[in-house]
């Protein structure tokens, strides 16, 4: 058999015991109990981030003072964030209420039956949209995220990587070929039931536990533990620097930055590409324009960002102005000599310096000299 023709036959016969272990084992959860469009549109938005039992506390808090979605279309975005408080991702119930907002003003207040419509509202991406139309409208649409596609990658031991949006949309596709027509809602809540309690991620899967574990083709060639294959997240890029608190005076040079890119246009306490030894620092302080009179090697430090870490080194010098030449500080006009008082109020530093933030105070007598 062609493993097209292999698979197709797989797929055809997962629903019926992935449906009679679901009426056994389903998970009692408070949103299963009146799945209206609301409430299911309400939940999925709240489980994207969170732990299913942390959403059950914020979901009939929720709903209790937002019973509907004319409530919610009104309510003040104060209190809206509010009941949002903790949940984190406040994008998420913004768009809720924008969401909510047109649905009142284009549908009368009742959240649209078709998957087209569902999914052009703000903040609803295809799982949602399948999520609500297989559960609260009956509808044969697939809802695939990460559980179903885990599950599926399994079952049929396919190795294509399941962060590539292709596959995504195949599962879509073969989902809505198999699920069954008078059951939508409920193949698609066991496949997430299955996801969550069964088939683990981390190579952990429950096998013996499992409805479909006669035909799963990973769990037959013992391949679990291989499969999904996800590709590695790209590793932050390090970048290592040296950063100094030249203090002149009373007052502490800071740089701005670059208006576009990393941390645009704020200020900064300037810093050296690599790390650079006690020498090699005392004469990037002269080049910049300072002769410097105390230097204190500062503690290490790490900023991580989405995509790079700084790993830092920092020293605190106390410098005075060379006398001989104009130093490269002021013939840049992003530098700046500020009082640290002026720095608090005018200039905030990011916190990717907060461990060198403390010493713009730090006074000369407590620097070794030069
Ligand atoms: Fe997942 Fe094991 Fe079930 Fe296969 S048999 S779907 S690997 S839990």
């Amino acid at each position: 058999m062609s493993g097209q023709k292999r698979d197709k036959v797989l797929l055809n016969e997962m629903a019926a015991p992935l449906l009679a272990w679901y009426q056994e084992h389903k998970r009692s959860l408070p949103w299963r109990d009146d799945p209206s469009p609301y409430h299911v549109w309400i939940s999925e938005i709240m489980l994207q981030q969170t732990r299913v039992e942390a959403v059950k506390g914020y979901y009939s808090r929720f709903l209790t003072e937002l019973p509907d979605i004319e409530a919610l279309a009104a309510v003040p975005e104060e209190k809206l964030l509010k009941l949002w408080e903790g949940l984190g991702y406040y994008n998420r119930a913004r768009n809720l209420q924008k969401a909510a907002g047109k649905i009142v003003a284009a549908y009368d207040g009742k959240m649209p039956s078709d998957y087209d419509e569902i999914i052009s509202l703000p903040g609803i991406g295809a799982y949602t949209a399948g999520a609500i139309a297989s559960i609260a409208f009956g509808q044969p649409v697939a809802a695939v995220d990460g559980n179903v596609l885990r599950v599926f990658a399994r079952y049929l031991a396919d190795p294509t990587d399941i962060s590539d949006e292709g596959l995504k949309k195949r599962r879509k596709a073969e989902i809505e070929q198999m699920i069954p027509k008078d059951h939508p809602g409920i193949f698609n809540q066991a496949l997430m039931d299955l996801g969550a309690m069964i088939c683990l991620p981390n190579g952990e899967p429950k096998c013996a536990e499992c409805p479909l574990r006669k035909k799963c083709v990973a769990h037959k060639e013992g391949r679990t533990a291989e499969l999904p294959v996800k590709a590695a997240k790209a590793k932050r890029r390090i970048e290592e620097k040296t950063v100094f608190v030249i203090q002149y005076q009373d007052k502490v040079l800071i740089r701005k930055r670059p208006g576009k890119g990393l941390l645009a246009g704020l200020y900064e306490l300037p810093a050296a590409q690599g790390y650079l030894e006690r020498k090699d620092a005392l004469v990037y302080v002269e080049e910049l324009g300072f002769q410097p009179l105390h230097i204190e090697k500062l503690p290490d430090s790490k900023h991580i960002f989405s995509h790079l870490e700084w790993h830092m080194r920092g020293y605190l010098v106390r410098a005075d102005e060379l006398a001989r030449k104009a130093g490269a500080w002021q013939s840049d006009e992003n530098c700046r000599l500020e009082t640290p008082g002026s720095i608090d109020v005018n200039y905030p530093i990011p916190s990717a310096f907060a461990a060198y933030a403390p010493y713009i105070r730090k006074r000369e007598e407590d620097a070794d000299p030069v």
